[in-house]
């Protein structure tokens, strides 16, 4: 049922496409792909210690990645984005967001296809052992027998919070000790851990800013600092200055740009579901807007593979669809 409906979508989408704009289906383009955390197997699932829908187990993650190599796309890094693109081809650039430590498990993938990937890294869970504190929530909130329902309704009330609020609602509710991490599933890396990892050639490092903030919810001087001290931290634990900022939650705008830019970073991942179509327009800031398509809550790898299906598919209708009803 759901595959037919999946089809009935993908074909409705190339006829709309075809009559609104049919440049748009032989135009190539980039696809920038979202994940979090990597669970080892399904048992880390069942432990309860993250907000599962932000995680894809390995085995999972590895079964969509082979599948979506043997469709025609070129991986690439945001370094290659930078340097320029065959506007011939169709790309990939894997995403990783938030810092954890389990992303560590991608590598040997990663190194057995020679496919780069770029980890947007919030530096001050990484400096001080902080879990994130959708996890704390969602850990805790389970623990104390909170229902998944209160539990996503709890998340969407705090996210248009601080971060730094957040986190002293939390300990309001949970005690400090809920602000520590309780495994290797939910913690960051370590500084020294975020070095070795970022040593492969195939690593590359992006800004998450320091502590996951929202950056709408700040000042544009405080938004100044927290890209920043980002920037330092990153440079201070691996020697890497990033090019690249995720804006966590994918929020930004027109005045966040801009000084995203000043600060000297040269791509921005919204969270926009769209394709990148090349050319990337420099004159309208394409660049620190790229759209990413979030596999959040798609847990194994069917799920992956048919919505992959369904965004590779040419789509003005698709598009139209995530941005009415995902985003
Ligand atoms: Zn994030």
């Amino acid at each position: 049922m759901k595959k037919k409906l999946m089809k009935i979508v993908q074909i409705t989408d190339s006829i709309f496409t075809q009559i609104i704009d049919p440049r748009l289906q032989y135009k190539k383009s980039i696809l920038v792909l979202t994940f979090h955390g990597i669970f080892l197997n399904e048992t880390e699932r069942s432990l309860n210690f993250v907000d599962p829908k932000l995680f894809i187990s390995i085995e999972n993650f590895s079964k969509f990645l082979e599948y979506s190599i043997d469709k025609d796309y070129t991986f690439i890094s945001p370094n290659d984005i930078l340097k320029g693109l065959d506007n011939t081809k169709n790309y990939i650039l894997l995403t990783f967001d938030d810092g954890y430590y389990n992303n560590k498990h991608v590598l040997s993938i990663l190194r057995k296809y020679k496919i780069p990937a770029c980890f947007f890294i919030s530096t001050k869970h990484v400096k001080y052992n902080k879990p994130f504190w959708w996890d704390v929530l969602y850990r805790e909130g389970i623990k104390n027998n909170l229902s998944i329902k209160q539990i996503v309704k709890m998340k969407d009330q705090m996210k248009i919070k601080t971060s730094e609020k957040c986190e002293e609602y939390l300990i309001d509710l949970f005690g400090y000790e809920a602000l520590e991490p309780v495994s290797d599933i939910d913690r960051p890396f370590s500084p020294s851990e975020l070095k070795e990892f970022s040593e492969d050639r195939l690593i590359f490092l992006g800004n998450h800013t320091c502590n996951h903030n929202i950056l709408s919810s700040y000042s544009s001087k405080e938004r100044n600092s927290l890209i920043l001290y980002s920037q330092r931290d990153i440079y201070d634990f691996t020697g890497i200055t990033p090019l690249a900022i995720s804006y966590p939650d994918g929020v930004y705008s027109k005045e966040i740009i801009e000084e995203t830019k000043k600060i000297g970073l040269k791509l921005g991942f919204s969270g926009e579901f769209k394709k990148n179509y090349l050319p990337v327009d420099s004159l309208d800031n394409s660049y620190m807007k790229f759209g990413r398509f979030n596999f959040y809550g798609y847990r194994n790898s069917k799920d992956c593979i048919e919505f992959f299906n369904i965004i590779i598919s040419n789509g003005i209708l698709v598009n139209w669809i995530f941005k009415r009803f995902f985003h």
